[in-house]
């Protein structure tokens, strides 16, 4: 199938997950993660109607950005885990960063917002499965609750919400508790009605989990897969 034809059938999927859930279809933005595509297939998502876009290495959209020059409207976001080295040029290509995981890291992404006077939109990622080798701070944590009291002073950043990545499973329905896991998480952070910080985003869902991510209060599943097919290299 084409880009276009993938992508208007996850919407379909969507649509009828958000109403299984009795939310609102609107209330759930479809990221198509291009990391590893080319910038033609990633143009033909653009054609379709597609301006999300979620990429998870900063050389690597670094080299293909000129090549998407003419794609005015999209709009990009990192997803993948961010070493501090790479502040400055992720605050200069990326709109958003969803994968702040620690005091340091979104320290050195406020002074580079900062510097650019640009505003970046974060999201916190949380390591919900309590996973050794993934990123994402743990949920309770000394390292998130610094992270969340330093927002006020983080003038370059704006808080979101929330984004987690599982523990693999082929079964969808193993990530159910997770999900859950993270809404609660958020939820209890919003609750607190701490300064600085807004958390009505959920990213949360891939392309083998998303709809069990919208029945859990998913605002953004990001998919790559099952819009641009296998791909070849992670
Ligand atoms: C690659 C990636 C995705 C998309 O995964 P698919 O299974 O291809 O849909 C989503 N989120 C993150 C953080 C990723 O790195």
């Amino acid at each position: 199938m084409s880009v276009a034809a993938n992508i208007a059938s996850i919407q379909e999927r969507i649509i009828a997950a958000a109403r299984r859930a009795g939310r609102r279809p609107e209330e759930i933005a479809l990221m198509a993660v291009s990391k590893t595509q080319p910038p033609e297939r990633i143009g033909e998502a653009y054609a379709a109607g597609q301006r999300l876009f979620g990429e998870n290495r900063v050389q690597e959209f670094a080299a293909k950005n000129n090549a998407l020059q003419d794609l005015h409207a999209a709009e990009w976001h990192m997803i993948g885990h961010l070493q501090t080295n790479k502040a400055a040029k992720t605050a200069e290509l990326f709109r958003a960063v969803d994968s702040v995981d620690s005091l340091k890291l979104a320290e050195k992404l406020d002074a580079a917002a900062r510097k650019l006077s640009r505003k970046l939109d974060v999201l916190v990622e949380i390591n919900v499965g309590g996973e050794e080798a993934k990123s994402g701070a743990a949920p309770d944590s000394q390292g998130l609750e610094e992270l969340l009291l330093a927002a006020p002073r983080l003038e370059g950043m704006v808080f979101r919400g929330l984004m987690t990545v599982p523990p693999f499973s082929d079964h969808a329905q193993d990530a159910r508790p997770y999900f859950r896991k993270l809404r609660e998480l958020r939820d209890a952070i919003a609750a607190r009605k701490l300064s600085g910080i807004a958390m009505e985003q959920l990213s949360m869902g891939m392309s083998h989990d998303f709809e069990v991510a919208i029945e859990e209060g998913s605002t953004c599943v990001r998919v790559g897969t099952a819009i641009f097919g296998e791909r070849t290299k992670a």
